[in-house]
């Protein structure tokens, strides 16, 4: 997508800290950090929002839940983490390219507002 942000990072026309990268995921780091660790998960694939989420889409959408789980380890996140994506505008979602944010490094409230 020409106008996606997270598309010219994966293409690297943007820069970003990537952490971690494999055929079909991105990690990187989020430049508003909201925690010690923010890192941004995200399919090479374009898609929006989990709306646009099909059967297809199935084994993209588990590795890229398993990257997150492969990060935490190599960062030994043991204390634990939080894995969030916000999905449309009630959830304040400003990026329309389907990405988990992974936060870590301190004692993380619940439930976020
Ligand atoms: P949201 O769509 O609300 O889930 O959040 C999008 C996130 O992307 C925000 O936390 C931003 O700080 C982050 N972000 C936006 N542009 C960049 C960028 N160029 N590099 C890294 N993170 C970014
Ligand atoms: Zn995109």
């Amino acid at each position: 997508m020409q106008d996606c942000i997270f598309c010219k990072i994966i293409h690297r026309e943007i820069p970003a800290e990537i952490i971690y990268e494999t055929d079909n995921v991105l990690v990187f780091k989020d430049i508003r950090p909201a925690a010690p660790v923010h890192l941004l998960l995200i399919p090479k694939k374009h898609i929006p929002t989990f709306f646009e989420l099909g059967p297809e889409d199935v084994m993209l959408m588990g590795e890229l839940q398993t990257a997150a789980a492969e990060v935490a380890r190599r960062l030994g996140l043991s204390n634990g983490f939080r894995l969030v994506s916000n999905i449309g505008r009630d959830a304040g979602q400003l990026v329309f390219h389907i990405h988990y944010h992974l936060l870590a490094g301190r004692e993380l409230k619940w439930p976020p507002g």
